[in-house]
């Protein structure tokens, strides 16, 4: 079968929308219609909910089902599954894997979260001590995750466990689905600086993992994990926003509404920042056409960078443009969000939940030694751990 075009992909859109309209279609009933058309993600194999066709079509489909008012799946609430979990289960999963899991996980019926960090293993995350023990048909995994951001929501997880602690670090790491619903998963909430507790502490004791649901070769994980983690900062730092669509536009509307507000130098901060943030919004798109061709690369880690400094200047801007007002948070409430909505929160928020962005994904520096080694090709930071056997690590 050819690639269909966008005249193509039109006419399946108003098709699909024919057989099902949104108005009178239940919305679930509605995504999985048009996963099945093939029309979730076109560039996803015939099967998977695309249709083989080139990723930069994606607009097509989309723009013809904002005009009629069909349901999307909520991307936002779906992130993990949808920016990491899918492109690993698609880049690394069996077929049996990949047809049980992408249809309810684009559809957004099962929520799916990242068993990565640890206590000890955040930025140096190779260095992770959960050990998943081979028993029969199956493996043991015990240990304990942290920061899990919608783990008291999830049905599913990506999880990263050492299989084996007699190589070095890298080389001893598999990479395993995790039914968070089995027993010995045990979620407890973590409290944030908003107040919030978005993510959370993870024990594992004595889980059982099936061996059909290892992502990859035993003791390939690391390389599974990269291409989660490359999908991650570009999930972060390089989502598809109109302008005035993130962080500057609450800023920049209020400076537009409040002129009794304005002083000379914030004006001069402002502006300089709301050409920041055009850029890196312009250059966000790049690097989306840039993933037309091929798997994200070290660039999304340059756009995270930007995405986070940007979010937390613009964030103070804010707070000191809107001076003791600035500074009132309406609700220290433990919640637990389905989502992070930076736009549609006061500025107290923004200002405090901003602070996670150059942490979470990776933090700023460690971003700044992945471009500096792999964009730029300095030298390398030393690593004298790399041939030392995991087990024989100080920790
Ligand atoms: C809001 C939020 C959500 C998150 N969600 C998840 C999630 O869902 N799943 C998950 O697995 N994890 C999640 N994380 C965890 C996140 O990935 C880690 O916090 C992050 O990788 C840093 O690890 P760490 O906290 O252990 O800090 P550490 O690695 O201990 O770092 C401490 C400090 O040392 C610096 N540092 C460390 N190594 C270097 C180096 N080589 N060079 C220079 N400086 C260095 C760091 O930049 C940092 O300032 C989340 C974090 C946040 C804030």
């Amino acid at each position: 079968m050819t690639a269909p075009d966008a005249a193509e992909l039109r006419r399946r859109t108003r098709e699909l929308l024919a057989a099902h309209p949104p108005a009178t279609t239940d919305r679930t009933d509605f995504l999985k219609a048009r996963f099945d058309a093939g029309l979730a993600w076109v560039h996803y194999p015939v099967g998977l909910g695309g249709l083989d066709a080139p990723r930069s079509l994606q607009p097509v489909v989309d723009a013809e089902l904002v005009a009629a008012d069909a349901p999307d799946n909520d991307p936002r609430r779906i992130g993990i599954g949808l920016g990491m979990a899918a492109p690993t289960i698609l880049g690394f999963g069996t077929d049996e894997q990949k047809e049980r899991f992408l249809r309810p996980l684009w559809v957004g019926e099962e929520v799916w979260c990242q068993l990565f960090s640890e206590p000890g293993a955040g930025s140096d995350l190779a260095a992770l001590g959960t050990r998943a023990v081979r028993d029969g048909e199956g493996w043991v995994v015990d240990g304990q995750k942290v920061w899990t951001s919608s783990a008291h929501l999830a049905r599913w997880a990506i999880l990263i466990a050492r299989t084996d602690p007699d190589v070095p670090k890298h080389r001893g790491i598999s990479y395993f689905i995790c039914d968070m619903t089995d027993p010995g998963v045990e979620v407890r909430p973590l409290r944030q600086i908003t107040g919030e507790a978005e993510f959370n502490e993870v024990f594992l004791t004595g889980v059982r993992i099936p061996d059909n649901r290892r992502l990859g070769a035993v003791g390939e994980g690391w390389k599974v994990a990269q291409t989660t983690l490359m999908n991650e900062r570009v999930s972060i730092g390089g989502s598809r926003i109109p302008r005035e669509g993130g962080m500057i536009g609450p800023v920049a509307r209020t400076w537009r509404e409040r002129p009794e507000l304005r002083t000379h130098d914030l004006h001069q901060r402002l502006l300089t920042l709301w050409v920041e943030a055009e850029v890196a919004r312009l250059t966000g798109e790049r690097l989306r056409q840039q993933l037309v061709a091929g798997q994200p690369g070290p660039e999304g880690s340059g756009m995270k960078l930007a995405f986070a400094r940007l979010n937390q200047e613009i964030s103070g801007l804010e707070v000191e443009l809107l001076g003791d007002e600035g500074l009132l948070y309406g609700d220290w409430t433990m919640r637990r969000p389905e989502l992070v909505d930076f736009t549609g929160r006061d500025a107290g928020y923004r200002y405090l939940r901003s602070k996670g962005n150059s942490i979470e994904g990776g933090t700023s520096e460690v971003l700044l030694n992945i471009v500096a080694e792999r964009v730029l090709a300095l030298p390398s930071e030393p690593r004298n751990d790399k041939d030392v056997a995991w087990k024989d690590l100080s920790r």
